[in-house]
C-alpha cells in the first residue's frame, strides 16, 4: 500500500490525519464553495478542532499576504523598470493579491492544520482506500 506523501497531501488540501479526505467542499476557483468541511468525509476527524481555531489561519494568511505582496513589488520592478508610480505598485500588489486569495484562505488553514497544530499527526493506518471512522481509534494510548 502507497502512503499519500505529507506534501502532495498539503498541495491538494487533504485531511492531515488520513491524507485523503478533502479538507474542502469545492474546487478553489469556484465562486460560492469554498468552505472547509465540518468532519474529514474519509476519517471523520473535525478540522475545526475547538471554536475559533482557524482565526489562527488569519496569522498564517497575513504571513502569506506580506511575502505575496513583496514578491509582486519585486516583480513590479524587475518587470517594468518604474520608479515614479506608486499607483503601478498598488495595482499589481493590491489586484495580485486579490487574485491569490482563495489560495491564501486554503493554505492558511492547511499549513495551520499540517505545521502549527501539534495535536494533529497523520496516521498511516487510516490512509487507505476504504473510509473508516477514524475516531473510534483510540489515539492517545
Ligand atoms: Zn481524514
Amino acid at each position: 500500500m502507497v502512503k499519500t506523501s505529507k506534501s502532495r497531501a498539503m498541495l491538494q488540501a487533504k485531511c492531515p490525519r488520513c491524507r485523503r479526505g478533502n479538507m474542502f467542499e469545492g474546487a478553489t476557483y469556484s465562486l460560492g464553495s469554498n468552505k472547509i468541511n465540518l468532519n474529514c468525509p474519509h476519517c471523520q476527524m473535525v478540522f475545526e478542532i475547538e471554536p475559533g481555531y482557524f482565526y489562527a489561519a488569519m496569522y498564517v494568511s497575513y504571513a502569506m499576504n506580506v511575502a505575496e505582496g513583496g514578491f509582486l513589488w519585486v516583480a513590479t520592478f524587475l518587470v517594468t523598470g518604474n520608479n515614479d508610480s506608486p499607483w503601478l505598485y498598488l495595482t499589481m500588489i493590491l489586484g495580485g493579491l486579490f487574485i491569490l486569495s482563495p489560495l491564501n484562505f486554503r493554505y492558511s488553514r492547511v499549513i495551520l492544520l499540517y505545521w502549527l497544530s501539534p495535536k494533529v499527526h497523520y496516521h498511516p493506518e487510516l490512509d487507505i482506500d476504504t473510509p473508516v471512522d477514524g475516531n473510534n481509534y483510540k489515539w492517545f494510548k
